[in-house]
């Protein structure tokens, strides 16, 4: 609970809308997309920059922890409260003043409060889009904070490398607002502040607003499930794919049989495309897309698509099982559902890793011959961003399991599996999620003192107020 002078103060700085504190009005601020369930002293909701710049420095003045949230999809505890009942959330979904589109720039100024599907909604009549697509509807800040990937990575790359520029307050007594929010592609002008800014999870200032370069939106699309002999040809399926498409390729996900089923199984919206109804063990999703419109004359993308994999079929190599071209809707239909799938089929403890390309089967391969002698109750059901080295690796337990109900057991198992990706595999424990209380022990654990003591360093210079779930310092 917040003392009610704080309540007060900060109500005249919001006004009414801008605070919540009853209990019911709090819940869904306190409960995370997957592991996290905190106690919020309140909700914050400011509604502009200079909102938000006046209550952070409030709170900074009066010692009062703040975690910034956005959608609230963020998978590493991060967004949401502890359970101490001491920390704010500071909510950014009033934050939606301004969309400011600019056609011959292709970009798009817009307040960090924008869910990601409307900004899309509102964009597609001009024939653009912001092009980070993931299976969640996070809104703007959380993305740039976390720098989502998403499974177009291949050819769009992240948030990163889709922001121009953004607006951010600093925790520190005055609220500083800097103005970072460039419109320009090409700036090189000194410090390229904004970037300390994306994939930062908030601990280094707050982001309110953000300059996003847009893509034209595909008009074509075609996908296929693409069947490898085995998981030494999915490499060369990758590099067969991406010679003979170039940019066309613009999604190449992996899915596991195990994940695949546990969609089919738990969503039951899903239709099951297998012949016979029977799940190979490893599936690509991949995608060809390009931005205009079917001309006379000229081959479909559909067609495109088919004389690639006939070619890849007969060559030498012949890395191919099985492949069809099916709706695209459909097939990402399916994998979009994984997540729900793999979550509702047992207790979930996942990992978000990356590794070199070349690498994803192997860690894969060597999960599988190692975990079952070490955790027998245990269920693989990876799937993930192959074409960008990307893996969700998910493990799955049944919910009554005796020796997982062990409080020691999902930490040992932690341990683990990012020993193996990080030590064995030079991997990432986070790929595309950033950090939060979740895998906090791991940056501590994997990062070099060196580096540790430089950001804390900055962020004692740049926000030294309490400030997010990540700890820097
Ligand atoms: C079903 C499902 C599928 C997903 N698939 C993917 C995927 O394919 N790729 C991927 O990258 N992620 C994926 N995610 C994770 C998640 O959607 C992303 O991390 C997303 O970008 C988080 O955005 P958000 O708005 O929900 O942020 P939140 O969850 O609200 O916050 C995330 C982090 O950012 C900080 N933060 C939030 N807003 C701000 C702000 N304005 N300023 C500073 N810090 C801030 C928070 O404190 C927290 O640390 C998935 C999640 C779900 C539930």
């Amino acid at each position: 609970m917040l003392e009610s002078r704080h309540v007060e103060a900060l109500r005249l700085l919001l006004g009414e809308k801008g605070i919540l504190t009853a209990a019911p009005d709090l819940a869904s601020y306190e409960t995370g997309a997957r592991y996290d369930r905190g106690q919020a002293a309140a909700v914050l909701r400011p509604g502009s920059t200079e909102e938000v710049s006046a209550v952070v420095a409030y709170c900074v003045r009066h010692g009062i922890p703040l975690i910034p949230q956005s959608g609230n999809t963020g998978l590493v505890s991060g967004s949401t409260p502890d359970m101490s009942g001491r920390e704010v959330v500071l909510s950014l979904d009033r934050m939606t003043d301004g969309f400011a589109l600019d056609i011959d720039n292709r970009s798009l100024r817009a307040g960090a409060g924008w869910r990601l599907s409307d900004v899309n909604r509102r964009l597609e009549e001009h024939g653009l889009f912001f092009p980070i697509d993931l299976g969640a509807d996070p809104r703007l800040g959380g993305m740039l904070a976390t720098n989502t990937g998403g499974s177009r990575f291949l050819k769009y790359g992240d948030v990163r490398r889709n922001t121009l520029g953004l607006t951010v307050v600093l925790a520190d007594e005055a609220g500083t607002i800097l103005h970072l929010a460039s419109d320009l592609r090409k700036n090189n002008t000194g410090v390229d502040w904004k970037q300390i800014f994306i994939g930062t999870s908030g601990a280094f200032g707050i982001i309110t607003e953000c300059v996003l370069n847009l893509e034209p939106l595909p008009r074509q699309v075609a996908t296929a499930y693409l069947v490898p002999r085995g998981d030494a040809e999915v490499m060369p399926l990758l590099r067969a794919m991406e010679e003979r498409l170039g940019s066309y390729l613009s999604a190449f996900e992996g899915m596991s049989a195990n994940a695949i089923s546990a969609a089919l199984n738990h969503v039951p919206s899903l239709r099951n495309p297998f012949e016979r109804g029977e799940v190979p063990a490893y599936v690509i999703l991949a995608e060809v897309s390009r931005s205009w419109a079917p001309r006379e004359g000229e081959q479909s993308l559909d067609q495109v698509l088919e004389a690639v994999l006939a070619e890849i079929w007969e060559s030498e190599a012949a890395p191919l099982a099985d492949a069809f071209v099916g709706p695209a809707h459909e097939m990402w239909a399916l994998r979009h559902a994984l997540s729900e799938g793999v979550k509702h089929s047992g207790r979930l403890i996942a990992f978000d890793l990356s590794f070199r390309r070349g690498d994803i089967m192997g860690f894969c391969a060597r999960m599988r011959a190692e975990l079952p002698a070490l955790f027998p109750t245990v269920r693989i059901c990876d799937f993930g961003h192959v074409g960008d080295g990307g893996v969700h690796f998910n493990l799955v337990v049944p919910k009554d399991d005796i020796v997982a109900g062990d409080a020691d057991f999902e930490r040992r198992l932690r341990d683990f599996v990012f020993k193996v990706a990080v030590e064995d595999f030079n991997g990432s424990f986070s790929a595309e999620h950033a950090i939060g209380r979740k895998n906090q022990p791991y940056y501590d654990l994997y990062t070099a003192r060196n580096i540790r003591d430089l950001a804390a360093g900055l962020k004692a210079l740049l926000s030294p107020g309490a400030l997010g779930a990540a700890r820097f310092g």
